[in-house]
């Protein structure tokens, strides 16, 4: 769920007796209300597409938003590590189904609406343009554990334009329609279950909202229109970091210029002058990062030294994981044979992430040390010590 500013506790003091048993994605446990709309007893999902007119003239059409954004959850599913909880189907497996386009009005399980809304969804969601985009589970079938509800987007102009002066206009005409694309996918990872993330990236409650703020003055647009997207449980390095100059970390946080002091990280990486920007080639897939530097903004690209990970060095702590996808099986479900507990919230998807070593050393051949990485599948976060104190570094 995804909301300009209004907090979920206070809708949902909103509901009445029209829209019991509604259930916006994404937000707090209300008993099975996160659990994935479809598992594997459900073979088609029926789905259907609406929009309005300001959803015209896309870069690319929503249909194949939709397709490309479905065949992205089919595809990052495969590589979740799934629990298996002696449950019939061994393990629970997510986003299977064959999604079988329909007429709106054929009574389809999920009802994509581009800038479209009932009166009772509107009276439900309250002032439509708070929300970016919002998935509202409207049935559950207890017995069957199958969803039906509706994905409503908000239109980036007319009437029911998203609120907020800080938010781009006609964020989705821009470039091949990659914003819109971002959060089909976000949207959509809430009807296969995915609760919030912490880690800023596609699934976190935020992530709508940063995806389309307007960049604040001369920094670069952190995001790319483009359609190629990062993993959620795979790992793919997408993002053209050299584009990021001066938003990733060591100098983010200073005016250019009016740091006079070399912070930590600088001195980690060996800088002995204050730089202007300092970003990261990765190189040779995920295992080497060249730091370079830019002194001077204009001036050219120095590199000054490299990280490299080593993956055959596992460190297990602190490895973490993170289950992102959660099931609970009410008393009247018939699909699994489960003996536990009902209110048992069962992981059924989750995130690993895996912690290596490593050594970042400069060209000059000055400096040498250790680093750790923490390896996710959307990011590789790097960490290093200088005099006593881990900073992360990347
Ligand atoms: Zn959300």
């Amino acid at each position: 769920m995804n909301k300009v500013r209004l907090t979920l506790g206070l809708f949902l003091f909103q509901i009445n007796m029209s829209y019991a048993g509604w259930v916006s994605g994404g937000g707090q446990v209300v008993r099975d209300g996160n659990n994935p709309w479809f598992l594997e007893n459900t073979q088609v999902v029926k789905y259907c597409i609406t929009s309005s007119k300001e959803f015209s003239n896309l870069p690319t059409p929503v249909e194949n938003l939709v397709e490309q954004s479905l065949k992205y959850w089919k595809e990052e599913f495969n590589y979740s590590l799934r629990h298996s909880p002696g449950f019939e189907f061994g393990k629970i497996k997510i986003a299977t189904q064959t999604f079988f386009k329909v007429d709106c009005d054929e009574n389809p399980d999920l009802a994509l609406q581009f800038g479209v809304l009932n009166e009772l969804q509107e009276q439900f969601l309250g002032d439509p343009k708070k929300f970016i985009g919002i998935a509202v589970r409207t049935d559950y079938d207890e017995v069957n554990l199958k969803a039906k509800g509706f994905i409503y987007f908000s239109p980036d102009s007319g009437p029911l334009r998203y609120l907020g002066e800080h938010l781009k206009d006609n964020a989705w005409h821009l470039g091949y329609g990659g914003y819109l694309k971002r959060l089909v996918i976000h949207e959509l990872g809430h009807v296969f279950g995915i609760s919030h993330t912490e880690d800023g990236r596609i699934m976190a409650e935020g992530y709508p909202e940063e995806l389309i703020r307007k960049p604040l003055d001369n920094f670069p647009d952190i995001w790319n229109t483009g359609l190629s997207m990062e993993g959620f449980f795979k790992y793919k390095n997408s993002l053209n970091f050299s584009n990021l100059c001066g938003l990733i970390i060591v100098t983010d946080e200073k005016p250019k210029k009016q740091a006079q002091n070399l912070t930590d990280e600088h001195k980690f990486l060996g800088l002995t002058k204050e730089p202007s920007c300092v970003f990261f080639d990765n190189l040779n897939y995920r295992q080497k990062f060249v730091a370079k530097v830019h002194y001077e903004l204009n001036d050219p690209l120095v590199p000054i030294g490299e990280f490299n990970i080593d993956y055959s060095k596992t460190i297990a702590w602190p490895a973490r994981s993170n289950e992102v996808v959660k099931l609970r099986l009410n008393p009247k479900q018939t699909v699994f044979h489960y003996s536990g507990d009902p209110h048992d919230l069962l992981p059924v998807a989750i995130r690993v992430v895996e912690v290596y070593g490593g050594s970042y050393h400069t060209y000059d051949g000055k400096i040498r040390k250790p680093i750790r990485a923490n390896v996710s599948p959307s990011k590789i976060e790097i960490f290093g010590a200088y005099h006593d104190k881990v900073l992360k570094v990347y």
